[in-house]
């Protein structure tokens, strides 16, 4: 496959990197400068689309990203890759957590989007016309967003197709994020990501995440960016090494605790630990340092994220545990 793939930005020549700001046929999708980077390598090969900042305060993920459209050759690359390293520049420069301060919206809730919907809604439209279903790979790097930690892992969703969740599988083992969570395909609390519009499409993909609590880690960015080396290594992209391959632990899903009311959170593990049925994982506490509520493990799992901000509102998410495959 030769031809340029990806309609949101003009196509490079082949052995040619092009750079700048999207522009979107979109009159709601201005004020906001969204880079990328598109190399084209001289010789023909698979079509990869790499994202990050889609939660904008996800720094590392953002880094890896910058740092890899840098960093690929177009004259010994085979195929084509479209970097968009920050798809929410308004969260970014707001230093705002999960939204896109132009609507409220979670971007990764929105997929895929509409064409005359929200600010959010049109821009994962575009991503999604112009540019997802269209890939033979698809990365969009993320981490644990301001008030939040994690360990670093990957999701994919599942598609319907074993062919396309096999590719998938291979993407998140390539990365070697030493955790997967593999996504049921529609289900509501995951629903609206980039990866689920990919699996729609057939378009193998996975979320990888690494990083957090609004902190920038050149050492992750440098583990993410080598993890998005090696899938290229795997799909034939690049040609310096041999892909390598791990064998992540593998989580079924996630069970995302939530508060019944707002409170001072305390937690009682840290991001990482194991818990069982029953075990606390923090308390609330209300200012008079009276305990209003105790959040307990209602499944037995991993903590795979944590909120680490002790602003818990009504009804807030606390962390996510990730459920071991059977
Ligand atoms: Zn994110």
């Amino acid at each position: 496959m030769s031809d340029w793939r990806f309609a949101l930005v003009s196509p490079p020549a082949p052995g040619v990197r092009a750079q700048g700001f999207l522009s979107f046929d979109d009159p709601v999708l201005t004020g906001r400068d969204w880079p990328y980077v598109a190399i084209r390598g001289a010789a023909p090969g698979p079509a990869v689309l790499i994202t990050a900042g889609i939660h904008g305060s996800e720094y590392p993920a953002i880094d890896a990203a910058v740092r890899l459209g840098a960093l690929l050759n177009p004259q010994s690359m085979h195929g084509q890759v479209l970097v968009l390293p920050l798809m929410n520049p308004g969260a970014f420069w707001q230093r705002a957590a999960y939204v896109v301060p132009e609507d409220g919206q979670n971007l990764n809730r929105v997929f895929p989007g509409k064409a005359d919907g929200s600010f959010s809604e049109r821009l994962a439209w575009q991503l999604v016309q112009k540019a997802i279903r269209h890939a033979d790979a698809y990365i969009d790097m993320h981490g644990g967003d301001m008030p939040e930690a994690l360990v670093p892992f990957s999701i994919y969703q599942e598609s319907g197709d074993a062919a396309v969740d096999a590719k998938s599988d291979a993407l998140a083992r390539a990365f070697g994020s030493p955790s997967l969570l593999i996504q049921r395909r529609r289900t509501d609390s995951l629903s609206g990501m980039t990866i689920g519009a990919a699996a729609d499409f057939g378009v193998p993909g996975i979320i990888a995440e690494d990083g957090g609590a609004g902190l920038y880690d050149a050492a992750i960015a440098k583990t993410m960016l080598a993890g998005a080396e090696n899938v290229l290594r795997s799909l034939g992209v690049l040609a310096d090494a041999t892909a390598t391959f791990i064998s992540p632990d593998r989580y079924a899903g996630f069970l995302w605790p939530r508060s019944r009311h707002a409170g001072f959170f305390r937690p009682s593990v840290c991001v990482g630990d194991s818990v069982a049925v029953g075990d606390t994982i923090g308390i609330l506490k209300d200012f008079f340092d009276q305990t209003t509520e105790t959040i307990i493990a209602e499944a037995s799992g991993r903590i795979l994220f944590l909120v680490t901000s002790p602003a818990i509102a009504e009804n807030g998410l606390i962390c996510g545990i990730g459920l071991p495959a059977a």
